[in-house]
């Protein structure tokens, strides 16, 4: 990748020369990364929970462009990307997630049109905030108001070996996207995604993903572009490309919802997950309003395991499909505002299913547990007894609200009210007592804001419902 590097700094638009450099050519081997040392920094001090979101994380990203270069033939990707952004008010040293950046050695950065030394701690600066469990990368030009571009280029092994090129985001652990492109991996900051990927070889591929999939006409590759078509979280954003040859793509309409599978040959069919879907789509819709997104679900359907859920998408077995899928409503159009937050989407999900067969009593009065305190509002992942304890207090809300039935309608009216609006455990207490007119501020503070350390990740019962597996039908077990 000299030549990216090189050309680069001559000032020619990075996607050409990208593609001047290496679409054509075939890309040669990366040695082994040698990840750059991370500073740990205090947490920035900040009189409220915004001021902090703000100083930890300072740009306002509004649109990610990426172009996947594939070669399955070598095994390699290589990635173009282009991130428009603000700075928030009051910031000026911008902020990115983007793990390739430390570790991927023909990484190269553009800001503005100048490009970044990843070497140089005059350019570039990597930290973790304590606590946050997220490297950052900090760029080290003081910017002002107005629209900003961050560009980066490089390329990276493609591992599977079905030749599948796919995401695999774990919310539980909030590892995002950043391990693709340069985003901010928060669940507060939303923005457009528009993916190309260019697929090199004789060998057609199929896609599924997130929002609008397309296949435009390339003289030298297999274009298919996925586009989120609106503001959305990059760690709910999914694709899943996988060759023709290996794979089927079966559409199927079913209560207004346009839904696609996509399926490894030899494995679980598609028609098994539409025998799921179509009594669980009218009805989720019948419970919580419109199916929140437009293009409707696309479904990567794995063998056995769990699932994670993305908008508009899931990748998933048949086990977990209902579970991910009522994620569409919670997780992936209401919107946490941070990731510790996000106890409250698992828990609705999970109160939903089980107190439809009166498999959840109401959290005890004497319940405390630090699920949202114990964890900074900057940190990534979210405390796994979101799943019992979580649908538990979801239970004893929908007790004094009045029951199951007017839970789902309070469900409804919050979903429609706070569409791709982030909110906050404590904003969710006041949604309640304004909807209802009971507080539960107080058991709030009780139960999720003190108390025991957070529980270890995998100590729930539940657990299989997020861990996804990805291994073809053939792989053994
Ligand atoms: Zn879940």
């Amino acid at each position: 990748m000299q030549t990216l590097v090189r050309s680069v700094a001559c000032g020619a638009p990075l996607a050409l020369l990208l593609c001047v450099a290496g679409c054509s050519e075939e890309p040669a081997p990366s040695p082994a990364p040698k990840p750059t040392p991370v500073a740990e920094w205090p947490l920035p001090d900040a009189a409220s929970e915004t001021a902090l979101l703000d100083a930890a994380f300072r740009v306002d990203v509004s649109r990610i462009d990426v172009v996947f270069d594939l070669f399955p033939a070598d095994a390699r990707v290589l990635a173009q990307a282009r991130v428009a952004f603000r700075m928030r008010p009051g910031q000026t040293l911008p902020v990115f997630h983007f793990e390739p950046a430390r570790s991927a050695p023909d990484v190269a950065l553009r800001l503005d049109g100048e490009s970044l030394d990843l070497g140089s701690e005059r350019d570039v600066r990597f930290f973790t905030y304590h606590g946050s469990g997220q490297t950052s990368l900090e760029l080290e030009r003081a910017l002002g108001g107005g629209d900003h571009m961050l560009e980066a280029g490089g390329s990276f092994a493609l591992a599977d070996d079905g030749r599948r090129f796919f995401t695999d985001v774990d919310d539980v652990l909030g590892n995002g996207n950043e391990s693709l492109f340069p985003t901010l991996n928060t669940p507060q900051e939303l923005a457009r995604h528009v993916l190309v990927f260019r697929v090199h070889g004789t060998e057609p591929y199929l896609l599924v993903g997130s929002g609008w999939a397309s296949e435009r006409d390339d003289a030298d590759a297999q274009e298919l572009v996925l586009d989120t078509e609106r503001d959305v979280a990059s760690y709910t954003v999914m694709f899943h490309l996988a060759p023709a040859a290996s794979h089927a793509l079966a559409q199927r309409r079913i209560a207004g919802v346009d839904v696609r599978v996509l399926s490894p040959n030899g494995g679980v069919a598609a028609d098994q997950a539409f025998a799921l879907l179509d009594p669980w789509l009218p009805e989720l819709q019948a419970a919580l309003g419109p199916f929140p997104m437009p293009r409707g679900l696309s479904v990567a359907l794995t063998q056995r395991g769990g699932g994670m859920e993305y908008f508009g998408a899931t990748t998933t077995s048949l086990d977990a499909l209902r579970h991910e899928v009522f994620h569409m409503y919670f997780g992936c159009s209401t919107i946490a505002r941070s990731y510790r937050d996000s106890w409250w989407d698992e828990a609705a999900d999970m109160w939903y299913d089980l107190s439809s067969r009166s498999a959840v009593t109401p959290i005890a009065e004497d319940f405390r547990s630090g699920i949202v305190n114990n964890r900074s509002a900057i940190a990534k992942g979210f405390d796994v007894r979101a799943y019992s304890d979580g649908a538990a207090v979801f239970e004893a809300i929908a007790a004094d609200l009045g029951g199951r039935q007017r839970m789902v309608q309070f469900l409804r009216h919050l979903h429609e009210r706070r569409l791709f609006d982030p909110f906050t455990t404590w904003q969710l207490a006041d949604e309640i007592q304004a909807w209802s007119g009971i507080s539960f501020h107080e058991r709030f503070r009780s139960w999720l804001y003190q108390g025991p350390e957070a529980a270890a990740t995998g100590s729930s019962r539940w657990d299989w419902l997020h861990r996804v597996d990805t291994r073809l039908p053939d792989a053994r077990r």
